[in-house]
Parts: structure tokens; sequence; C-alpha cells
């Protein structure tokens, strides 16, 4: 029957779209790890080349026709097919927006604007990005045109990212957000006092060795995965088979190989965790920036910042790194969770965290309403670190210039994930909690497996079949909310004596 037939030919296509965005990936994979430098302009060339095809492919007229005709059938198509059609349907009309063209000089200028990014950075110097900037600027508006029925400008971009959220429902979330943080960080902020840090002599190589056994332990799968290193670390999906994560060293600290490990290891178990029905479907990867961030996050701090996973780990760290033989469970506890105001936000504590994603997301809003310009960024920038977090930056390069993503073609849409996804992280595993009972002791037993089931049955096989939203509301019974997880940041660091002896 021709509905078959249909269905063959969108496999056909989906097989032609995950193969180029494979080679994408991994393309990208390299750049960040062990691309030289003087390969990056032939790099750029080589992922706007396949940009272009993919764009090409997703709005070919045959494609939407197919489409089409399958919808029409929609009742009599098996249900991971009907999810797939709906999924690459909204992907298709996404893409149609947009001219072939537009989508080319974005490319082209993120490119050109990443590289300029790296310079500017280097040199502590926003002028050298701001003309650019301007132009990101300027690019964005011309994309945000493209979808006259938005109700704000910066709506499309983050409805991209993370599908359902709008500047309309994320600005109160984040504005009740931000006054409870704000005196809460004044209460228990340390001020003066060195980073605390778990000091280790030994090389980066025992460190990453550790952080992966940890990983593993958590469940990830190195037969389908890798650990190298990245400035920027970050996990990708090349493949059904292949997750690979990253990490960042510090030579004398062995908590940022450790969180930043932990970190894309949740990345990695949800990538890793999609049923294996939806390999080379339009569902299989993570369902937005925002979910996938929610476990990222909840195996960072729900599990690794807990007592419960330092009762397990504290022994295979002190065997590997005898020089920290001398820590007990609790003071390595709050080693990990000390708070402090900085400057840098992919430094920063669980509970400053999503004060320096607010004052991005703010900057954005008010970049696209002309109410801040590009040359004035720096200054505003300052005055809202000042203001939220009691901090300001020495120049660009701990300021406006510390992270990539404003420097890589379109401006808004990035960091609201981050925020979204701490939220979320305390609402699942609160779920998770509530479904397995003694976790705190499985934790400390170092027995993961429980938990890594429940989150592969109810967040990670489900890859894109279920709106954001809707899985939330699946997996927790409400929508997004931000009181469950102040709640669960006033217990740890306001009512935990033992964890807060560290205020100012
Ligand atoms: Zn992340």
């Amino acid at each position: 029957m021709s509905t078959d037939r249909d269905v063959a030919a969108l496999r056909e296509r989906m097989h032609e779209l995950s193969a180029l965005r494979g080679a994408k990936d991994l393309l990208s994979w390299d750049q960040m790890t062990y691309m030289p430098p003087g390969g990056a302009h032939a790099r750029g060339a080589h992922g706007s080349v396949i940009d272009r095809l993919l764009h090409e492919r997703m709005v070919d007229p045959g494609l939407q026709r197919l489409l089409e005709r399958l919808r029409t059938h929609a009742d009599s198509l098996d249900p991971l097919v009907r999810d797939e059609v709906s999924v690459l349907t909204r992907d298709v009309e996404l893409a149609a927006r947009y001219p072939s063209a537009l989508v080319a000089e974005v490319s082209a200028h993120g490119s050109a604007c990443f590289e300029a990014w790296r310079v500017a950075r280097e040199r502590d110097d926003f002028g050298v990005v701001a003309t650019l900037l301007e132009r990101s600027l300027d690019l964005t508006h011309r994309l945000a045109a493209c979808h006259p029925d938005a109700a704000h400008p910066a709506d499309p971009f983050i409805d991209a990212a993370d599908e359902g959220m709008s500047v309309a429902l994320l600005q109160p979330l984040f504005t009740e957000l931000r006054e409870a943080l704000v005196p809460m960080v004044d209460a228990v902020a340390e001020r003066g006092e060195p980073r605390a840090v778990l000091p280790v002599h030994r090389s980066g190589e025992a460190q990453l060795a550790l952080a992966l056994r940890l990983a593993v332990d958590l469940g990830y799968d190195v037969w389908r995965g890798r650990q190298d290193l990245a400035p920027h670390p970050f996990a990708t999906r090349i493949g059904h088979g292949d997750v690979r994560i990253t990490s960042r060293v510090d030579a004398t600290d062995l908590q940022e190989t450790l969180f930043s490990t932990i970190h894309e290891a949740g990345h990695a178990l949800y990538e890793q965790g999609l049923d294996d029905a939806l390999d080379g479907t339009a569902l299989a990867s993570g369902v937005s920036a925002g979910v996938h961030e929610s476990q990222s996050r909840l195996y960072e701090n729900l599990v690794g910042r807990s007592r419960a996973f330092w009762r397990y780990a504290l022994p295979h760290v002190q065997a590997a790194f005898p020089e920290l033989a001398h820590l007990d469970v609790e003071t390595a506890y709050r080693a990990v969770n000390r708070v402090r105001r900085s400057l840098i936000r992919t430094d920063a504590d669980e509970l400053t965290y999503n004060l320096h994603v607010i004052v991005r997301f703010d900057l954005e809003l008010e970049l696209l309403a002309g109410s801040v310009s590009v040359s004035d960024l720096p200054e505003a920038w300052a005055e809202r670190y000042r203001r939220d977090l009691g901090v300001v930056p020495n120049g660009a390069a701990d300021g406006v210039l510390q992270d990539l993503h404003w420097y890589g073609g379109a401006i808004p849409g990035h960091f609201q994930g981050y925020t979204i996804g701490n939220v979320l992280s305390v609402a699942f595993f609160d779920a998770a909690r509530a479904a397995l009972g003694d976790l705190d002791d499985q934790l400390a037993a170092g027995d993961f497996a429980p938990l890594r089931a429940w989150l592969r049955e109810h967040v990670h096989a489900h890859g894109r079949r279920f709106r954001p939203l809707e899985l939330a509301e699946r997996v927790t019974g409400a929508s997004l909310r931000v009181e469950p997880y102040l709640g669960y940041l006033r217990t740890k660091y306001l009512y935990d004596t033992a964890a807060t002896d560290a205020v100012a």
C-alpha cells in the first residue's frame, strides 16, 4: 500500500539527514578538541556546506509533500512514525521560514564572529568583536522578521531551543527567582575568601581517569562513548553507539575535572538512554536545551554535590589521590558546595548560577529592544553584575566576552535553558526520590542503577516524543514551577547549619 512506500521514503530521507548531522557533529567535536588553530578557516567552510545541504534537504518540496501525505493517513501509522511525522513537520516549518541565502549568511558570519571572539577574549578587548556583534544583532532582527506572528522577537529563538517557552512565560519565573536568590546569596556568600578546592598534585591523566571511573559507575557506557579534553566541555551524540563527553582539568583542583565530567556524563546518559527504536528517526535526541540541562545538572548537583554521593565517592577519590586522605565526608561535602560571589558563569556555584543566566537573558532582550546598544553592553553588563552578584568584572574577558554563545551568529535563545534545566532538575529528582524510596542509601552505596533506570524510563527513552512542558508534566505532575526549586536551595543553603558555617 502507498503508505508503506511513503514510510520507506521517509526512512530513506531520514537516513541521509542523520548522516549529514552526524558528519557535522563529528566535525564540531574535532574543532573543539583536536583541530589545530590553522584548521579554523577550512572547517568553517566545510561546516557551512553541510549546513546548506541540510537546509536544502529540510525545505525540499518533496519532503513537504511526503509529510503531508503521511499526515492525512496518520491514523493508520505506527505511533512512532506518527510522532516522528509530527516532530519533523515542525522542524521543516521552522527551516522553511528562513531563505537559504540568509541561513548561509548567518552561518558564514557565525564562523567569522567566533574566530574574532577568540582573539577579543585573548586580548581582553571587546572592540575586536563590537562591529561583528552589531551585524549579529542585525541578522537576528532579519531572522526574527521571518516570524511576523511572534509575540516577542526573541520568542522564535527561545522556542527553537526550548519548545513551548517564551518571553511571556519565562520573564515572570526568572524575576521570581532573581528576587529570591539575591537576598539568599547575601545571606550565604563568603566574601574575600579563596575558593575552596580539593587540592591535588597529580597529573591531569590521573584526574581524568578517576572522573571517568565515577561517570562509568553512574552508568556512562564507554563502549558507546569516550572522554577527551576540551577547554569548553560539552557532550555530543555522533550516532546511537557513539555519545562522547569532554572534560576540563585544573591541575591543582580536582573539582573542575570531577564536576565537568559528571555534568557532561549527565547529558550523555540522556543520549545513551534513548530507546533503540528511535535510532535514525527525527525523534533521536534530547527534547530541548532545558530538559537536557536538567539531566546534566541533576547528576552534577543533586547527585554529585550530595552527602550521599560523597559517602560513595570519597574512598575512590582518596585511593587515587592520597594527598586527600585527611578529608572526611562532611569536609568534602562543604568544599564542593562553597558559595561565593563570582564573575564567571561556568565556575559559579549552585546558588549564584541562575543569577549569571538571568543577567544574560535580560540583556539579550534589551539588545533586541534597542534599550541597550552593542557599544553600551560592557557597561550594562558590569552594572547588572554589581547589582545582582555584588561583583564587577575587571575587563571584557571576565565580563561580556566570557561565553561564546553570543558570538556564533544570532544572539538570543541560548541561555534560558540553563535555568529551566536547574528548575527541572529538582522537579525530576523529587519525582525519582518519591518513586525510588531510599534513594540516598542507594547513592551512598554506589548503586546508581535504579536512578538511571527510572530516568531512562521516564525521560531519556522518549527522545523528542513529548514536548518539553508535556514531558515535565507527565513526570512531575506539574508545569514549570520555581517554588520547589527555591525550597531545595533554602533547605540546603539556609537551613542546613553544617553546610552553612561558611557564612561571611
Ligand atoms: Zn550542560
